[in-house]
C-alpha cells in the first residue's frame, strides 16, 4: 500500500458514519511495481497502475459478489467539467451494473463544499487536501497529477519526490528510452519532462 494512514482513517470513519461495512479490494502491488512488471512507465495519458490496481480487482470482486439485479455502483466523480465528461465512459464500462453519480446531482458541490461538509460531520479529511492536492491517492505520487501536483510533492514531500526521481532515472537508463511521467510542450511539440529536469527548472527559479 502506498497511501498515507490518514486516508485509511478517513475511509474507516466515513464507512462507520454511514453504517456500511468497508470492504478492501487490493491487488497488493504499488503503482511502481506495476510499471516494472509491465515495463511501462505510467504517465498522464497511459496509467497502467489505474487499470491493474483499481479496475481489474474491483471488477473481479463485483463479478463474484455483486448481483447486477440488485446492485448499484455509486461512483464518486465530482461536478468539475473534467470529471463530468468521464461519466458516460464510466457508465458504459460498468454497464453490467446500475451506475449512479450522486455528486453530479443538484446542488452541485465543489471540492471545498464537500470537504466542509465532511468536517461538519466530524470527519477529518486526509492532509493532502489541506496542502492543495486534488486528491489523496497514491501518496501524492500520481502519474496523472501533472506539473503542479509534482511541484507540490517536491515542496511538501521531498523524500518521496527524490525516490520517484531516482526510480524514473533508473527506468530511463535501463530502457534506453526518453520516457517520463510528465510531459511539456516545447516549440509546438509534446516532449517527456523527467522529474530531475522539473526539479532543476524549479530550483533555478528560486
Ligand atoms: S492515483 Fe495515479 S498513480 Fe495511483 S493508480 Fe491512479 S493513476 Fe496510478
Amino acid at each position: 500500500m502506498i497511501e498515507d494512514d490518514d486516508l485509511y482513517g478517513f475511509l474507516h470513519d466515513s464507512a462507520a458514519l454511514i453504517g456500511a461495512p468497508l470492504v478492501r479490494v487490493a491487488d497488493g502491488r504499488t503503482p511502481w511495481e506495476v510499471f516494472e512488471d509491465k515495463r511501462l512507465l505510467g504517465n498522464s495519458r497511459l496509467a497502467p497502475c489505474s487499470h491493474a490496481l483499481k479496475i481489474v480487482p474491483c471488477r473481479r470482486w463485483l463479478a463474484a459478489h455483486a448481483n447486477p439485479a440488485n446492485t448499484v455502483l455509486y461512483i464518486g466523480i465530482d461536478s468539475s467539467k473534467r470529471d463530468r465528461n468521464r461519466a458516460p465512459g464510466i457508465q458504459h464500462g460498468w454497464r453490467r451494473w446500475r451506475v449512479e453519480f450522486p455528486l453530479l446531482d443538484e446542488p452541485e458541490l465543489s471540492k471545498a463544499d464537500m470537504l466542509a461538509e465532511a468536517r461538519s460531520l466530524g470527519l477529518t479529511p486526509p492532509l493532502a487536501y489541506d496542502l492543495g492536492y486534488d486528491h489523496a491517492n497514491c501518496g501524492q505520487l500520481c502519474v496523472r497529477g501533472g506539473k503542479k501536483h509534482w511541484l507540490r510533492t517536491l515542496r511538501f514531500f521531498p523524500d518521496r519526490f527524490a525516490d520517484y526521481e531516482a526510480r524514473e532515472q533508473r527506468f530511463r537508463d535501463r530502457s534506453g528510452k526518453n520516457v517520463a511521467i510528465l510531459t511539456e510542450r516545447r516549440a509546438g511539440e509534446t516532449i517527456p519532462l523527467p522529474l530531475a529536469e522539473l526539479r532543476r527548472v524549479y530550483e533555478s527559479s528560486l
